[in-house]
């Protein structure tokens, strides 16, 4: 399939490319674009046959459900039912922005779309572009991220081209991701609600809504050999890059202490190691190919580069990945959830 890529300008949208892209998504078509959390691989929401193919472009297991986003609060009523009073208070504080609602779903959705289940996630990117194109093509858009299952989700163009070209009809490029983690998923449909994914709307925020609001304890730790998860995409094994990732987590001048004996220890294998260091580290390490993912003073700037660091020590062809932990607070929840799924929870504690 020929894959067509051009770039758009947040500040300045060129109409013909968004009416391209637009009759891509109406015609039934794959597009992958940007959003303010990662890049997501789009279809019509509402059309079984175009839904289909996301997965089979990205490989991803049919009973992963997708997102559906949206750019207004009224295209809600024609995809969801008895909508609890709290979650417009939820969509009131943060929308647009990095949070997915579950809620009950209509006739209108498509069991592709919600995986058979009876309820389904919306979400109402910031973005512009994401939200120009979602408004231009006139329907909801559902949309995973825009790498292939299980790879770390892609935060700009290059990595959706890397993955993806041949595979769906347009790729749109833009601003890097701000956020870099996937979407804050909350279920709605529980009383109290309950956090199935941490992301960049934290557990503190939303709780100035619903002091009640708790985060599904199963997400942080190693899935139990029968777990039943809430979230279906929580069993899998996710923003995986190629080589094993170990993360050593303690107080950190007894992190780096152990870190460069494991480097030691590696290269007396002859192996290559990576090591995800951070601004205030990385010069206490030698012998590796050492990368800050960015500074401890500001988490936003983790978040943003852990993805697109996990793939470039994959470009580097390391054998294995060393990393840092980060303080399991605010931003970090989402940080570490992500970091200790890449690690297939391989955590070893100093
Ligand atoms: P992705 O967009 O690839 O980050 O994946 C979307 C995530 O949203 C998956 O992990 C799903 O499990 C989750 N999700 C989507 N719809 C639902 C739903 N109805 N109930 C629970 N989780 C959902
Ligand atoms: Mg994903």
């Amino acid at each position: 399939m020929e894959t067509k890529v051009n770039v758009l300008d947040s500040n300045n949208l060129d109409e013909n490319i968004l009416k391209e892209v637009a009759n891509v998504i109406r015609n039934k078509g794959l597009v992958a674009f940007p959003t303010e959390t990662v890049y997501g691989l789009g279809a019509n929401a509402l059309e079984p046959e175009a839904v289909k193919k996301i997965f089979l472009a990205k490989g991803r297991p049919q009973d992963n459900p997708l997102i559906i986003h949206i750019y207004d609060l009224d295209q809600i009523s024609s995809l969801a039912r008895n909508i609890p009073e709290i979650s417009r208070k939820f969509m009131d504080k943060f929308w647009p922005g990095p949070m997915t609602i579950i809620l009950e779903k209509t006739d209108l959705v498509p069991e592709v779309t919600s995986a058979g289940l009876s309820t389904i996630g919306i979400r109402m990117p910031k973005s512009i572009i994401a939200r120009a194109i979602i408004k231009e093509s006139g329907v909801p858009i559902a949309a995973p991220s825009a790498n292939i299952s299980g790879r770390p989700s892609p935060t700009d163009m290059e990595r959706c081209v890397e993955d993806l070209k041949g595979k769906v009809d347009y790729i749109v490029g833009g601003e890097i991701s701000e956020v870099g983690l996937e979407s804050t998923i909350i279920d709605c449909t529980v009383t109290p609600p309950c956090i199935l994914r941490p992301g960049g709307i934290t557990l503190d925020m939303l709780k100035e809504v619903d002091k009640d609001i708790y985060i599904d304890q199963s997400i942080m730790k190693k899935p139990e050999k029968d777990f039943k998860p809430k979230a279906p995409g929580m069993k899998y094994r996710h923003y995986a890059p190629k080589a094993p990732v170990k993360i050593v987590n303690g107080e950190l001048r007894k992190t780096i202490v152990r870190i460069n004996e494991m480097v030691e220890a590696y290269r007396n294998d002859g192996k290559k190691v990576g090591i995800m260091a951070t601004e205030e580290t990385k010069d206490q390490y030698e012998n590796a190919l050492i990368i800050s993912v960015g500074t401890r003073k500001n988490m936003d700037s983790i978040g943003r580069n852990l993805f697109e660091t996990l793939r470039t020590f994959d470009d580097n062809e390391v054998d294995v990945i060393l990393s840092e932990a980060f303080e399991e607070k605010g931003f970090g929840i989402a940080i570490m959830n992500r970091l200790k799924k890449s690690a297939g929870f391989n955590v070893i504690d100093v």
